[in-house]
């Protein structure tokens, strides 16, 4: 948009055009974006609205009766300030949805510096799983992969803004390079072979789709973070058939030994779903003694809700509000009492940490290659050093006390 002469606007009310890239994870993210196009429309009505992203992917006929001048999907969304622009020249409402699985090939995003501490670069777009309750293979369709010179000139040109730790991204990062003969161990190689990047990170992956060669290839890089985020989403297997997750519970453990072998000291994070439709009390308990026996330092527990467009949602068997909050609360405590283990074990430790923010005078906060949060007292390392630290303290599951060793 600023290419095309635009500047950004602070407020809602005096923007002359407002791009919304609409979340549809969840219908609460539908009606947040149906909600934000309304109250614009009412307050500004003179405001150009452009919507896009995977809410009028997914329900274009929905999307097409909101008051937005343009809709598009979660294609051509580079193309939005020449759309933007034809709409001020000819004032014509403009809508193209192509539907998503005719679209085959990786639409590369334009280079820009996110001002973030750490930077996130996309290397995957799509995903062939369709998991029984999910809304984003229809959103986003067949697996893309960025071809790997594509990756090493963004991560060059984020090394030039400054960024010291890449954090390679996808809708299904495990199935990075499907399309194009690669595997994910190439472009985490890629990654880490360009001078200047000091850490790489990845985001989700999908257990089963993870190879064991391409854990030891992974394991060879001194600069990838040993910190793996596998969705689980239930340890129970007849509750992940239903999910039409494509792993049984053993099958996931095996591959988390098979990490922790590669990488001795490392950090398994997931998501964990409660109160799928028919999950019953037993289920729910083998889930539970499923996640202490992984013993994850860090587990996102969210409760199912029902996703129009899913198979998941014809099924009639779903679980009670109220049983599924108990559900909720009972699997916070467990992932609690893990993640408060992880950073008590990390008492001792030596780690590296990334310098996120100063909150205050007496202490940096920082990020370890495990992912745990920390505070440097009485250092006066700024946002994006990196510093050898030992951990000395951990604060139940919060955060973790260290003190500088050296920086680089
Ligand atoms: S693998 Fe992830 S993105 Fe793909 S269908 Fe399943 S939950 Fe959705």
């Amino acid at each position: 948009m600023e290419r095309h002469g635009y500047e950004r606007s602070d407020n809602l009310n005096d923007a002359d055009v407002v791009v919304i890239n609409s979340c549809s994870v969840t219908e609460n993210s539908d009606k947040k974006a149906i909600s934000l196009i309304k109250r614009i429309k009412s307050k500004n009505p003179l405001c150009i609205v452009a919507l896009a992203g995977c809410f009028s992917q997914a329900f274009p006929e929905r999307a097409k009766q909101l008051p937005a001048d343009i809709i598009c999907g979660t294609f051509s969304k580079s193309e939005i300030a020449d759309k933007v622009d034809s709409f001020v020249k000819a004032g014509e409402r403009l809508v193209e949805i192509p539907p998503c699985k005719e679209c085959r090939v990786y639409e590369n995003e334009q280079l820009s510096d996110m001002h973030k501490t750490r930077a996130f670069i996309k290397i995957e777009d799509g995903c062939d799983r369709f998991c029984s309750y999910c809304i984003i293979p229809y959103a986003r369709g067949p697996v893309r992969s960025r071809l790997i010179e594509d990756i090493v000139k963004e991560t060059r040109f984020q090394v030039e803004h400054s960024h010291k730790e890449m954090v390679l991204v996808g809708i299904n990062l495990s199935r990075y390079g499907a399309d194009i003969g690669l595997g994910l161990a190439d472009a985490v190689e890629a990654v880490c072979s360009v001078e200047g990047v000091q850490r790489v990170r990845l985001s989700s992956l999908e257990p089963e789709l993870i190879s064991v060669s391409d854990i030891e290839r992974m394991a060879a890089q001194e600069k990838l973070c040993p910190h793996f985020h596998l969705s689980l989403q239930s340890g129970c297997e007849a509750t992940l058939k239903r999910m039409n997750r494509h792993y049984t519970p053993d099958e996931y453990f095996d591959i988390v030994t098979q990490l922790r072998r590669c990488f001795p000291y490392c950090a398994i994070t997931t998501d964990v779903m409660v109160g799928f439709a028919g999950e019953t009390d037993e289920e729910f308990e083998q889930s539970c003694e499923f996640v202490k026996k992984v013993g994850f330092s860090g587990v996102h527990v969210f409760t199912y809700s029902v996703r129009e467009g899913t198979a998941a949602s014809r099924r009639t068997d779903f679980v009670p509000a109220d049983i599924a909050a108990k559900r909720y609360a009972v699997m916070n405590k467990i992932a609690a009492e893990l993640k408060s283990d992880f950073f008590s074990a990390s008492v001792g430790k030596t780690e590296k940490v990334l310098i996120q923010r100063r909150e205050s005078e007496n202490y940096a906060n920082g990020l370890t290659t495990t992912y745990i949060p920390v505070r440097i007292y009485g250092s006066d390392a700024q946002k994006q050093d990196i510093l050898a630290v030992r951990i000395i303290g951990a604060e139940g599951g919060d955060y973790c006390i260290a003190e500088e060793i050296s920086r680089e």
